[in-house]
């Protein structure tokens, strides 16, 4: 890798109209990359058979090329099929197991476009490095009318991971992403804040090793297990043991130590309320939040005042609260989770010993499991180096 490519000049950032749009197109064209609004998170797009295009992406983000690239396809005007992704180069479906085409175009026509990313078969065409070497290739269709545009303008897949450095807290919103990349790209399309908030379902439709006959779960997302499922009558597989083991990763989603914030963020065993003082006076000394220190703590439901006073007085520290649903809904739970992890993280950066403390979340099927999923990796202790 050559390191991340500077920009001459801060990130445009634009409004989706048909000039921002074509703008972007353009750049895509000349081999550039753009930042994109997805349902899900911002993505940084480049060219998907292109592979300066790609390496770029990777440059950009210091993604280590290892960890594959999802593909983001139009939705076109007619409902796709399986067939069509073999026709747009992306996909060969001939060795797959009949049961998994067919399931594969269940998927299709049920959650597409939508937050579900499918690990298929990859076409000869498709660049190594999209793949990172793998013999498959991840396609999602993108729900967010800025990305089809974007999508459309092109005229092509774009590969487009999430737009934010390596190993970081994934942008739900344009000024994240000026945060994060914004001393190295060109042009970033304002859609506003991300609906869903957490990244797509990956699911592996027979390309995991060992497992060439099932469908597989490599990635929780906003579409359950259970959905796919239902959708398919097929059983979904749990993901492998994974970790940060270097080497191919099936999905660099399984790396244990992901979304991570600045400041350490330690999970709480259960919700603040439920806390008994002593526990919560263990658990931050274990932290390294000692009395006088300022810490952040993120709640999965309000009311704010009353946890945000009981652990100050059982920590002696002072306490930054934030709530992440009023009401502990775990749609609006993912859909400010990021925001608010990299409001807290910006607010506590500059303090010294700063710890953020992060109620756990049941993992419930779908959301739920997805959220718990991203609590527990950006809480995962970090490879150094
Ligand atoms: P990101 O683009 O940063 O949201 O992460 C990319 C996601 O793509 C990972 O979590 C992987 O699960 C998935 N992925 C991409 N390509 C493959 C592949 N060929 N096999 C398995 N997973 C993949
Ligand atoms: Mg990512």
């Amino acid at each position: 890798m050559s390191g991340p490519p500077a920009s001459p000049s801060r990130a445009r950032v634009r409004l989706p109209d048909p000039a921002g749009i074509s703008a972007a197109a353009e750049i895509l064209r000349g081999g550039g990359v753009v930042a994109m609004p997805t349902e899900t998170v911002y993505g940084l797009a480049g060219d998907a058979f292109h592979e300066p295009a790609l390496a770029r992406i990777f440059d950009t983000k210091e993604r280590p090329t290892f960890d594959p690239l999802i593909v983001h396809v139009a939705a076109g005007a007619a409902p796709l099929r399986l067939a069509d992704l073999d026709a747009a180069r992306l996909v060969d479906a001939t060795g797959l197991p009949s049961p998994l085409r067919a399931a594969a175009d269940a998927l299709i026509a049920r959650f597409w476009p939508g937050p579900l990313t499918l690990v298929l078969p990859k076409r000869d065409e498709v660049p190594d490095l999209a793949t990172s070497g793998l013999p498959s290739v991840a396609v999602r269709m993108p729900a967010h009318p800025v990305a089809q545009a974007l999508l459309d303008a092109f005229g092509g897949p774009l590969a487009a991971p999430s737009a934010n450095r390596f190993g970081r807290i994934s942008p739900t919103s344009a000024e994240a992403v000026l945060e994060e990349l914004g001393d190295r790209i060109p042009l970033i399309l304002d859609g506003g804040r991300c609906a869903v908030g957490v990244e797509s379902t990956v699911l592996s439709v027979g390309q995991l090793a060992g497992q060439q006959g099932a469908l597989v779960l490599l990635r929780p997302g906003a579409i359950s297990a259970a959905a796919i499922e239902a959708a398919t009558g097929l059983a979904v597989a749990p993901p492998p043991e994974s970790g940060n083991r270097g080497g191919p990763q099936v999905a660099p989603g399984l790396l244990a130590s992901h979304y991570a914030p600045r400041v350490p963020l330690a999970l709480l065993p259960g919700p603040v309320a439920q806390l008994a003082p002593a526990s919560a006076r263990a658990l931050a000394r274990e932290a390294g939040a000692t009395p006088g220190a300022v810490v952040g703590l993120l709640l999965l439901a309000g009311p704010v005042e009353p946890a945000a006073t009981a652990f100050a007085a059982a920590t002696g520290c002072e306490v930054h609260a934030r709530a992440l649903s009023a009401a502990g809904d775990l749609a609006e739970v993912a859909h400010s989770l990021f925001a608010e992890l990299r409001a807290l993280d910006r607010a506590l950066a500059h303090q010294d010993e700063a710890v953020l403390f992060c109620e756990p979340c049941p993992p419930s099927p779908g959301l739920g499991h997805a959220i718990a999923d991203r609590l527990s990796r950006a809480a995962a202790p970090r490879p150094r180096g």
